[in-house]
């Protein structure tokens, strides 16, 4: 086959600058990789090494001054998940990422760089339930407030900022209830009051969505879901866009103020647009420590070369199940953003014209009790708390992750009694539509 400037064969575009002509396929495959130099392996080696050997005594001080990119210990860098958070970069459009051992401590990563005790920021309700909690309980014991606000009418957002709020935090496409949020108008939000929003683009994936191009500033991920694709290990990774002013006000003094543990270096002034990345390495890795291992990241690397064949796939086998279940007589609702019946139908259509992911509710005319019979009776598809799998995922929250809450507060989570949430996978869509069909007659 002869090869085109579009097809790299043998050698892959070894310059950043290069990525910018590449589509998003390309890049899943290529993007921060090359043939390991001194053995030619043509797969990212996992590098398995706590530390670094340095050159001399000068090459270690300019490495720990932050004055040259290299080594010195796997809690800040390692090989292997350097070519993974290059790889997010770049499928981000995005200037740097820091990747990290879950989503959660990607929101720990991000929220940790940008504020100090007694700030607060702006989060919808509608988040991933383990969000909510960290939002809700252990950011309160650092100091941080947070106002969660229903994210389906954007002004909700501008009418519940405080001069103490450092950012705005949300879902592109949030479960329970397919909700997509109109993120273009919240980033315009953000902006005005001079502070960054943080999108969580782990539902619907780079592939899908890429929220820099809405005005988003950072973008966390758990990766362990769709991007690693194979319910195989927990990473997570923060990227910037590089776009924002973090020196516009003196709301964020960590990136805009000089930081004593580095010599009174300016974080924002040295490193620019690539500032908070940089922080959120060199303080946020080096005093925290949720460190993501070289091989999850051997593991998420090779997920995500196949992340838009997947996700392709995944979005065509949702919406055939969401067709399907929507005419079933014991269904009585599907929450899917890609069935005209929902309202976030047009949303979609803006934000993800391939689709909107592959995750989604349904509700059951049994209530409880059809809930807990139809998850027991499912053969093909897995009873478990995770999504983004190659498998398909079911899950009864009223009964599992959201016992703990009153009927009141599942309802308002949108994880009532009667409430079923799918994660559809990768198998042939026939398969799931049978198994699911048999599962709702035994409810
Ligand atoms: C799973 C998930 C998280 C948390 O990620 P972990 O890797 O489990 O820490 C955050 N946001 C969303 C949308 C998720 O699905």
């Amino acid at each position: 086959m002869s090869s085109t400037p579009e097809q790299p064969d043998e050698q892959p575009p070894g310059d950043d600058d290069d990525f910018e002509v590449y589509g998003f396929e390309t890049l899943a495959i290529h993007a921060g990789a090359a043939p390991d130099p001194t053995t030619g392996a043509r797969t990212t080696p996992i590098y398995a090494t706590a530390s670094y050997v340095f050159d001399d005594v000068d090459h270690a001080a300019s490495l720990y001054n932050l004055q040259t990119f290299g080594f010195i210990y796997s809690r800040l860098t390692n090989p292997t998940v350097s070519v993974l958070e290059e790889r997010l970069a770049a499928l981000e459009n995005g200037r740097g990422a820091v990747a990290c051992g879950s989503g959660h401590a990607a929101q720990l990563l991000a929220f940790s760089t940008l504020l100090q005790a007694g700030d607060e920021f702006v989060a919808a309700r509608n988040l991933y339930g383990g969000s909510i909690n960290q939002f809700s309980y252990v950011f309160k014991n650092f100091g941080w407030n947070c106002h969660f606000v229903d994210p389906t009418d954007p002004e909700n957002f501008r009418k519940a900022l405080t001069p103490k709020c450092k950012a705005i935090f949300c879902e592109n496409l949030a479960n329970p209830g397919g909700i997509i949020v109109d993120i273009e108008k919240v980033a315009e939000i953000a902006h005005e009051a001079g502070i960054p929003l943080i999108v969580d683009n782990t539902i619907a994936t780079p592939y899908l969505c890429n929220p820099f191009d809405w005005g988003a500033d950072l973008i966390t991920h758990s990766l362990t879901k769709y991007l690693c694709g194979h319910g195989n290990s927990l990473g997570g990774a923060v990227i910037e866009s590089g776009k924002f002013d973090w020196a516009q006000n003196d709301k964020f003094p960590a990136l805009s103020q000089p930081t004593e543990s580095y010599h009174g270096m300016t974080f924002y002034e040295t490193f620019g647009d690539f500032g908070f990345t940089m922080h959120a390495r060199a303080v946020g890795l080096r005093d925290l420590g949720p460190t993501l291992s070289p091989f999850n990241a051997f593991l998420i690397i090779t997920g995500i070369e196949t992340l838009g064949l997947r996700m392709e796939r995944h979005v065509q086998n949702a919406q055939a199940v969401a067709e399907f279940l929507e005419k079933h007589p014991k269904v009585d609702w599907v929450s899917y953003a890609g069935l005209k019946s929902s309202e976030f139908y047009d949303l979609a259509q803006k934000y993800m014209p391939k689709g909107p992911g592959g995750l989604f509710t349904i509700g059951l005319k049994g209530g409880y009790d059809a809930g807990v019979r139809m998850v027991e009776a499912c053969e093909l598809c897995s009873h478990l708390a995770n999504v983004g799998d190659t498998r398909t995922l079911i899950l009864h929250p009223a009964s599992t992750t959201h016992r703990q809450l009153t009927e009141e507060q599942q309802r308002a989570s949108g994880s009532g009694p009667e409430v079923i949430r799918l994660s559809i996978g990768l198998e042939t869509a026939s398969d799931i539509i049978r198994d699911l069909d048999q599962a709702l007659s035994a409810a």
